[in-house]
């Protein structure tokens, strides 16, 4: 006869960024989840011997919950900018937020921070293994159908699993969501992102810059390096080009590319003297229908993924960790767990802020869109009206950072 399956509170499907740090901010509330990754166990020493050419611009909204769960002060690196500069080659208008630094900043004094993805999945792989009892990796999920008050989640090795809550964080491709068939819209730009490390003959100074350029945006986002001797001379480079741009430049060699990266940015960090090997991908935007049903809810990717240049990505993934983390336990402290209404508050919560960011970019055009979203924002007011306003400037910020999102929760600062 077969055991009777155990009724779990909380299965969550994709332990990355934001499926992590669901689990962690859970298990911070009292509530051990259950957690299911596809991925294996990142291996350390090949993580933090390879530099990522790729960056994630992580808001103050970010770092505060990622400080919240000991994930932060666990980071082998990152990079903090203090700086944001933006302006448009053909001459309509510059903008400036911060300022440069000359030695590396403190937390308070930065805008945000630059940090690769392998060292942040490694830094949350690691705390996961410590906090949540039932950390599952490699794991295949085949199947997830709704029970009768409960739903039932099927393994490859036969194992099957019912929870009261199925947390789908299991990025764009969310199986989650295809499972609870719930429908997405896509918004395919025809345009292609190019992504590198370089190093310049200038420091960056902990600035992020943007130039737009005829062909689309053109961002420098400062890294940190593996060589101290080279501090602040390595830099993420995000590209947005048409398509066909894009096939030609990835197709340049080494030398060419770094004549052709030195010209169009305007010597803005010198010449440019080594670069890494080229990723190219396609951009799309992504939202899903809805983000809940009766004991299933959908963050990160899996709900949305705006304009992947935008830069804020992760940051909105972490802000859906955040509200839906806040709703479960005050619940929970009033002895209900899980209910329809309580996941519909999640919704109405993150929907609408998500599919406005991702509306405003879309809204950009397919040409002019950009890498960090202070940049979008800017360009939206026009780049001379909000340099020259104080208080716009400071409404910027505020969106930016993402703070105010969090402001109804536990985890307001
Ligand atoms: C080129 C590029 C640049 C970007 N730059 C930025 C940036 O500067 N700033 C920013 O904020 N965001 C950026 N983003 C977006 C950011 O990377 C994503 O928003 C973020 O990784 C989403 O996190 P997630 O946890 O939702 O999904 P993911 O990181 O994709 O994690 C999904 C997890 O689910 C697991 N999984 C998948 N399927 C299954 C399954 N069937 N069963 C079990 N587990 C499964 C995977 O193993 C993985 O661990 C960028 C994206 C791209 C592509």
């Amino acid at each position: 006869m077969n055991k009777p399956v155990d009724m779990l509170d909380v299965v969550i499907i994709g332990g990355g960024l934001v499926g992590g740090l669901t689990a962690l901010l859970l298990a911070k509330g009292g509530i051990q989840a259950t957690v299911l990754d596809a991925a294996p166990i990142l291996d350390t020493e090949k993580v933090l011997s390879v530099a990522n050419p790729r960056v994630l611009a992580l808001s103050q909204a970010t770092i505060h919950l990622l400080k919240t769960v000991n994930v932060w002060d666990k980071l082998a690196r990152q990079m903090p900018y203090t700086g944001m500069q933006v302006w448009n080659k053909n001459g309509y208008g510059e903008i400036n937020f911060g300022q440069a630094s000359q030695k590396m900043p403190s937390d308070e004094q930065s805008l945000g921070s630059m940090v690769e993805p392998s060292i942040l999945n490694l830094a949350i792989q690691q705390q996961m293994l410590q906090q949540v009892q039932d950390y599952r990796t490699q794991v295949k999920v085949v199947r997830v159908e709704q029970g009768v008050h409960c739903w039932i989640v099927q393994l490859a090795d036969g194992t099957t699993l019912k929870t009261k809550l199925v947390i789908g964080a299991d990025g764009a491709n969310s199986f989650v969501r295809e499972q609870a068939m719930i429908e997405l819209d896509v918004l395919d730009y025809q345009q292609a992102g190019l992504s590198c490390a370089i190093r310049t003959a200038m420091p960056h100074q902990y600035v992020a810059r943007q130039i737009f350029l005829p062909t689309g945006p053109l961002a420098f986002l400062p890294m940190a390096s593996l060589n101290a001797e080279q501090a602040e001379h390595w830099i993420s480079i995000v590209w947005t080009l048409p398509d066909d741009y894009a096939d030609e430049y990835s197709a340049l060699n080494d030398a060419q590319f770094m004549q052709l990266l030195t010209r169009e940015s305007h010597h803005m960090l010198g010449e440019v003297l080594e670069v890494t090997p080229r990723a190219k991908f396609p951009l799309k935007a992504r939202a899903a229908q809805r983000y809940v049903k009766a004991g299933l809810a959908l963050i990160g990717d899996a709900a949305h993924v705006i304009h992947p240049l935008a830069g804020q990505g992760v940051n909105i993934g972490c802000l859906d960790a955040a509200v839906l983390c806040d709703v479960l336990l005050k619940d929970k402290q009033r002895g209900v767990w899980a209910h329809e209404q309580t996941l519909k508050r999640y919704e109405h919560q993150r929907k609408g802020q998500n599919d406005a960011m991702m509306h405003s970019m879309s809204a950009l055009g397919f040409i002019e869109t950009s890498e960090l979203f202070p940049f979008v924002w800017a360009r939206n007011f026009g780049l001379k009206q909000v340099e020259n306003q104080a208080t716009l400037k400071a409404l910027f910020l505020a969106q930016a950072n993402g703070l105010s999102s969090l402001k109804q929760t536990q985890y307001a600062i």
